[in-house]
């Protein structure tokens, strides 16, 4: 039995392209930067970006590390959404490691931060008070909904940002789904932000690696933090290599999983004591309620899991499923129908 992995796009793995990459990358010591395979994807990446320079590390979590080291000093305050993955899912890092401050403020139902709270949450000159630094923002949003942030509610944050002197960070760590879903270009969801995260290992299917982007100033602070966090990598060419391929040939084909994405939403959204909001599934990433008390969450889980269904239970009756390179049309119709099926027994 084949599993249908529906977790998350991180298990995805590389292509047979990206492994012959591997094979053939011309390599050298990065910490000298003479990696040429790493220089070449940190130049893509700043291109893509409209940004001076990129970064390669080792995730998506050191990336934005490195970042909100960069941009603050410690004792300063990070804006967050209350459901950042930065704030949630990245082992308090910023504080643990950077003694920053998070300053947490409610994400929408559609990841944005109202522009009012971000104002209200601006602090004045004070010395009983952190210094406000940093506004973060994530796009697409993971704990909602995979929601794609347009550039122009970006901009708007930047224009906030600017007014008080803050600087913004957006992770970016599914970027390339919201460039497919909202058909626009890397850069407008850049152009006034002032450091942005991006991963090579989720649809992508690279098998490592984020990159950052910013002015080269910023980059040349990452990098001393990225050293400082022992991720200086040596012939990282090999990591690059990969990721180079992502970059190139596997952003379009992330509608497919949008697509997907959809069907299994109109699925679920068919079968009695299972509850989806249709509206807000715009990528790949896709949260549904158990809304039937005669079976239990882990219940539904475990009985799927043995049928080779595996997915995330997110909260006392919520699931999450993400579509990613891997799936195809006909496994979710096997999710689908297997699914209804157990609902029937419940
Ligand atoms: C996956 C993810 C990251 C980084 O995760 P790693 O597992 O460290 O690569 C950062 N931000 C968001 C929104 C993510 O979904």
């Amino acid at each position: 039995m084949k599993e249908i992995d529906l977790r998350s796009d991180t298990v995805t793995l590389p292509t047979d392209e990206m492994r012959q990459a591997m094979l053939n990358a011309v390599l050298g010591d990065d910490v000298f930067d003479e990696d040429p395979t790493v220089n070449k994807i940190q130049n893509l990446a700043a291109e893509l970006t409209g940004k001076e320079a990129g970064l390669l590390v080792a995730s998506g979590t050191m990336a934005n590390l490195v970042c909100v080291l960069a941009h603050c000093a410690r004792g300063e305050e990070a804006i967050l959404g209350d459901k950042a993955h930065i704030f949630l899912n990245e082992a308090g890092g910023i504080s643990a490691v950077g003694a920053v401050v998070p300053h947490l403020i409610p994400n929408q139902d559609d990841g944005t931060l109202l522009l009012n709270d971000i104002k209200n949450a601006i602090r004045g000159e004070d010395a009983h008070w952190p210094k406000t630094r940093l506004v973060c923002l994530e796009n697409t949003h993971n704990r909602c909904y995979g929601a794609a942030l347009t550039p122009e509610y970006i901009d708007s944050v930047g224009a906030v940002a600017k007014e008080h002197g803050l600087v913004v960070h957006l992770d970016g760590a599914r970027i390339f789904n919201a460039v497919v879903a909202l058909g626009k270009k890397v850069k407008e969801f850049t152009r006034n932000v002032d450091s942005i995260s991006f991963c090579l290992s989720k649809g992508l299917a690279a098998p490592v690696g984020s990159v950052v982007c910013g002015t080269r100033e910023f980059i040349a602070k990452a990098h001393r933090s990225r050293k400082v966090l022992g991720g200086g990598m040596r012939q990282a060419g090999i990591i690059a290599a990969p990721g180079i391929i992502a970059l190139e040939r596997m952003v379009e084909r992330l509608k497919e999983d949008h697509q997907n994405a959809q069907q299994l939403a109109q699925g679920i959204s068919q079968i009695p004591g299972l509850a989806i909001d249709l509206a807000r599934v715009q990528t790949n990433i896709l949260y549904f309620d158990l809304v039937n008390d005669a079976m239990k969450p882990e219940e539904l889980q475990r009985r799927m899991a043995g049928k080779g269904i595996r997915f995330l239970q997110t909260g006392p009756s919520r699931f999450r499923m993400v579509t990613h390179y891997g799936i195809r049309p006909e496994h979710i119709e096997t999710t689908l129908k297997i699914l209804n099926a157990q609902m029937k027994t419940a």
